[in-house]
């Protein structure tokens, strides 16, 4: 018999729950509080001097209550966050999460679970999200889903399942070689710049894309995509990847996704699409018909966490051929072996499909989202947005100070203050930087046709009217200030 000893208290848990669980529910209504009277707090504001150096503390070594903790969080973290959650950020294209699914993420973080595989509940939670996304976007039963950090993410995923698909499993022991070296992939000029950074980070090299013009509605020219294939054809070169946008990020344009398929069918090409924030817009019944041909992708990568709703980070990639999907990363390792029973049953496992082995439980808060609202809640809200956006491109109209620069094909306005001042490319991104501190609205710029343009990105679910209204008043109002300034110090 060996002797009792004492036992180190070295566990991490609360020595006094009810204390722990008094701070817990002071921390559910602080955030319940933000989300509730977000409308009243400025959208964005800069962090203080002070406020940044209590970041520059070294490594704590000695405790501090958690209620001391979440004041620091409340006082120094909240206030000075980018404001996605807020009603008038239209900055970029981020979604602002909700209540619902910030609590899914609470559960998730106390199960802790690890969603790498194993015989589990949480995993079967991801395939029914893998499954509804399969019958929503038309994707045939064999096929395969992962969740994984955003649609950067599921593009690179995309573009190594496309490169088994031309090379074949055997890229993986011998790299791409000469074969690969041959293989070239078509973008569109307005195609998200993470597309590139994955033709990079998979060996095949920036300098085989070739990018594609677009037509005068933002979207791939196929006329000239079609020649590019051509000519690389004609130099003994290996056409194998192409990829469509559902919704560019500038300006919310969705290619012509059927006649893309079409080619790609046509000249086998892997079809791969980037519909990061637009492919969603499949739950909305009046956007549906524009994504059309989206169910003949090989590949389609979207983000839950943007027009979705879902709060950060929760990306998605779906791949026709679950097969060639598990060919390009499954391994044998003797920890990952797989047994009929037990816990380690239940294979394929999502470490099967994609980089990560330890994953967290990302499909939860998708789960909860579509389960508490319904996807018709989240089409409602999808549609919404871009009628708001078509309301803010009339208003634009209406105004003999602003001026349109894109059409509005989705939810994204570019327009631009056009007042006395010729310098318009630097009033404009003033009036932006101008709109943005002052906390009423937080629009961003991006250029269209050589052109500094304002742009709103409408995703929010929050979004009214009145706040569409906000953000034209305070472009006008900060454009007529800048004037008066010049006009001041000219003077
Ligand atoms: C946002 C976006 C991306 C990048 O997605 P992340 O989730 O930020 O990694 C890619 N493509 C398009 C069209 C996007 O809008």
């Amino acid at each position: 018999m060996s002797h009792p000893v004492a036992d180190p208290d070295t566990s991490l848990d609360p020595p006094d729950w009810p204390s722990f669980r008094s701070d817990a529910h002071r921390m559910l209504d602080d955030i319940c509080d933000y989300l509730e009277q977000i409308r009243e707090r400025p959208v964005w504001k800069p962090a203080p001097r002070a406020v940044r150096d209590a970041f520059r503390d070294g490594l704590p070594h000695q405790p501090t209550a958690l209620a001391d903790a979440h004041r620091a969080f409340m006082e120094r973290v909240l206030p000075y966050a980018v404001g996605n959650a807020h009603p008038r950020f239209m900055g970029w294209v981020h979604g602002g999460g909700t209540p619902v699914g910030m609590l899914a993420e609470m559960l998730a973080g106390g199960l802790n679970a690890n969603l790498g595989g194993r015989s589990q509940m949480p995993v079967h939670v991801e395939r029914q999200v893998v499954d509804w996304m399969r019958e929503l976007f038309g994707f045939p039963r064999d096929a395969s889903g992962l969740f994984v950090t955003g649609t950067s993410m599921a593009n690179f995923v995309s573009v190594l399942v496309a490169r088994t698909a031309a090379l074949g499993p055997s890229v993986r022991r011998q790299g791409l070689g000469w074969p690969g070296a041959a293989l070239t992939s078509y973008l569109s000029a307005a195609a998200h710049g993470c597309l590139t950074r994955a033709m990079e980070m998979s060996g095949l090299g920036s300098d085989a894309i070739r990018v594609i013009p677009t037509n005068d509605r933002q979207q791939m020219d196929l006329l000239a995509l079609q020649a590019a294939i051509a000519r690389d054809r004609q130099a003994g070169l290996h056409p194998f990847f192409v990829a469509g946008t559902a919704g560019t990020v500038d300006t919310g344009a969705i290619d012509d996704l059927a006649a893309l398929g079409a080619i790609a069918r046509r000249e086998r090409l892997w079809f791969h699409v980037d519909g990061a924030y637009g492919a969603l817009g499949i739950l909305a019944p009046d956007l549906a018909p524009k994504l059309a041909g989206i169910e003949t992708a090989d590949s389609l990568a979207f983000d839950f966490h943007k027009w979705g709703q879902v709060p950060y980070d929760a990306g998605f990639v779906l791949v026709r051929d679950g097969r060639l999907h598990q060919d390009t990363f499954a391994s044998a390792a003797a920890y990952l072996q797989r047994t009929d029973r037990g816990l380690a049953g239940d294979s394929p496992w999502p470490c099967d499909f994609g980089p990560d082995l330890s994953r967290g439980f990302r499909a939860l808060k998708t789960w909860f989202t579509f389960t508490v609202y319904g996807a018709d809640a989240i089409g409602r809200s999808i549609s919404r947005t871009c009628e708001l956006a078509r309301e803010l491109a009339t208003r634009i109209e209406a105004e003999p100070r602003l001026e349109l620069l894109a059409p509005v094909s989705l939810n994204i306005v570019c327009f631009r203050y056009r007042g006395r001042r010729p310098d318009l490319d630097h009033v404009n991104s003033e009036i932006v930087q101008a709109v943005q501190e002052s906390g009423i609205a937080a629009p961003s710029t991006t250029i269209i046709n050589g052109h500094r343009a304002i742009r709103a990105a409408i995703v929010n679910h929050r979004t009214r009217s009145a706040d569409i209204e906000a953000l034209a008043e305070a472009v006008l109002a900060c454009g007529q200030a800048l004037e008066t300034d010049t006009l001041d110090a000219a003077s």
